[in-house]
């Protein structure tokens, strides 16, 4: 593994950097000094990453100055809900955090989105600091300020845009990760290679990546960053980001959020390839070639749900507007549109996509 660092600047309102490398979490405390004012920084994890990582960051902000307290909460999406949600902002207030302190979200995209949520709410709104430990958190979820908790309807229902003040990525956090949750990463990158990156898309391929997955998460940040900056609310552009998502959310409903979101998001992917492919809207034929790389990285390339099944799950989900739904279709590998469809097409959109 590479162990020089990176930066990379998001031209945000406010903006911030994201650093990757390795060792950051052990450095977090002087690094913040560089953002933060000498505040009280409550540091937000789940009972997974918490003793791996919590000590090692409380250490290093208190040898900064800062002042620290921590809150634990049941890792897992099945509580990014509003219980959780709850048991956080009780938690700031309890320790009198004030306008000028900060909320550290150590961990993958479930406790990012959780407690930038929170510190969006808090007081109307205070700093955060996102610390992504998972590679689908570093690639993707810590950048560009959404936040947001499931409701019973669908997922990431409830939420508020708040960039955080800055991003440090811990490459060495990837060691304890699961294969199956590295595999989870893996789609949301394979995900940005799609919409922007066939060499990108060709590293996963070819099976080349776990030499050097600093770069890999740098060019998945700078690639959102990008897009974030001109699009920071997701009036346009920014939903081609939402790439396999609308079957991928399906998929995670439909499962009682028992299938991960990284790897909903693969079969999304796959699926939404060979309607697209069958309908006719792709340049030449590409889901055979990313259900493929999917399936090199260890994930699911289609669904046992049905598509009325996911259909309903879909609609039930807030990217519906009006009548309409708005779909991220790949034309070839780096190239995708945004396309608009009556709700009524949906049904038979995703059937073309199913396999068998
Ligand atoms: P997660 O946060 O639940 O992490 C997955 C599991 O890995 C958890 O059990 C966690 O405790 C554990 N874990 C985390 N870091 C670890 C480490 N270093 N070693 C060992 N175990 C570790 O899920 P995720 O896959 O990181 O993120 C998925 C969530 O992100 C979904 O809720 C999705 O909606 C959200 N998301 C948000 C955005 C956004 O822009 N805000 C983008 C993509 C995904
Ligand atoms: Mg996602």
């Amino acid at each position: 593994m590479s162990d020089s660092i990176r930066t990379i600047q998001v031209h945000t309102r406010p903006a911030y950097a994201v650093t990757i490398g390795s060792g950051l979490l052990s450095r977090c405390g002087q690094q913040l000094r560089d953002v933060l004012p000498l505040c009280h920084v409550a540091v937000v994890t789940d009972s997974t990453v918490a003793p791996l990582y919590l000590e090692t960051v409380k250490q290093s902000l208190a040898a900064a100055g800062f002042t620290v307290s921590s809150y634990v909460f049941p890792a897992g999406e099945a509580h990014k809900n509003l219980e959780t949600l709850a048991g956080i902002l009780e938690f700031l207030a309890e320790a009198h955090l004030t306008r000028t302190d900060c909320v550290a979200a150590l961990g993958g995209g479930v406790t990012g989105d959780m407690a930038g949520f929170a510190a969006a709410a808090y007081l109307r709104g205070i700093r955060c600091v996102q610390l992504p430990t998972t590679l689908l958190s570093a690639v993707d979820s810590s950048v560009g300020g959404k936040t947001a908790i499931d409701l019973k309807a669908g997922k990431n229902l409830a939420g508020a845009f708040l960039q955080p003040a800055a991003v440090l990525c811990d490459t060495d956090c990837l060691a304890s990760l699961p294969a199956a949750m590295f595999a989870d990463g893996a789609a949301e990158a394979i995900k940005t290679g799609v919409l922007s990156d066939e060499s990108l898309f060709s590293l996963f391929e070819t099976g080349r990546l776990e030499t050097d997955p600093g770069s890999v998460i740098a060019r998945c940040v700078q690639y959102k960053a990008g897009v974030v900056e001109r699009d920071e609310k997701e009036q346009g552009e920014r939903r081609l980001l939402n790439l396999g998502h609308t079957v991928g959310h399906a998929i995670e409903k439909c499962s009682g959020y028992a299938i991960p979101h990284g790897h909903a998001v693969a079969a999304g992917l796959a699926i939404i390839a060979r309607s697209a492919e069958a309908l006719g809207w792709t340049e030449a034929p590409i889901a055979g070639r990313i259900a493929a790389c999917l399936a090199k990285n260890d994930l699911p390339t289609g669904t046992a749900y049905s598509a009325q099944a996911l259909a309903d799950a879909a609609l039930a989900d807030k990217k519906r507007a009006g009548g309409d739904i708005t779909l991220v279709i790949p034309k070839r590998i780096g190239v995708c549109e945004l396309k608009k469809v009556p709700v009524t097409e949906l049904l038979p959109i995703i059937a073309a996509g199913l396999e068998g």
